[in-house]
């Protein structure tokens, strides 16, 4: 089901999102979250952008040639960053006609439990780390616009 997304300026973007502790009571959360990804044509979306102060993040499987289908990750937390930066260019669906240039760490180690409510390790590079870094900013109350240096649409 296709869930509402909360678009900037909202105080509920600029939250911090909890723990999940119960797998089960988000897995109807989870697959809303990954067919509002889908039909808002979005690389990721994590819960706060549909309401809901939880840490879970969606990742499209285009984000990297190694996903054979979506990353849901819950609780997720990176565990290594590369000194290596790179610029990249950004949009949030939370800001739309809005895209900037942001630098990023090229390469990170996620850890995060899978739907199945197993734990997971995963290594990231180039965009697939982009959009985990920008997702995993939103359950920190943190938006692209506060870290982009230069605005390449909108505003
Ligand atoms: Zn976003």
């Amino acid at each position: 089901m296709k869930l509402k997304i909360i678009t900037h300026p909202n105080d509920i973007l600029r939250k911090t999102s909890a723990r999940v502790d119960d797998i089960n009571a988000v897995q109807k959360l989870c697959s809303d979250m990954v067919d509002t990804m889908e039909q808002e044509k979005g690389i990721g979306l994590s819960a706060v952008q549909v309401g809901d102060l939880v840490r879970i993040i969606a990742i499209h499987k285009d984000a990297d040639k190694s996903l054979e289908d979506h990353a849901v990750m819950i609780n997720p937390k990176i565990f290594s960053k590369s000194k290596d930066m790179e610029e990249g260019e950004e949009g949030c669906l939370s800001i739309p006609n809005c895209e900037g240039i942001v630098k990023r760490a090229k390469k990170i180690k996620v850890r995060y439990t899978d739907v199945s409510g197993l734990e997971q390790k995963t290594k990231a590079v180039g965009l697939f780390a982009r959009v985990i870094q920008h997702e995993i900013d939103h359950l920190d109350g943190i938006l692209f616009i506060d870290k982009t240096e230069k605005l390449t649409k909108g505003f």
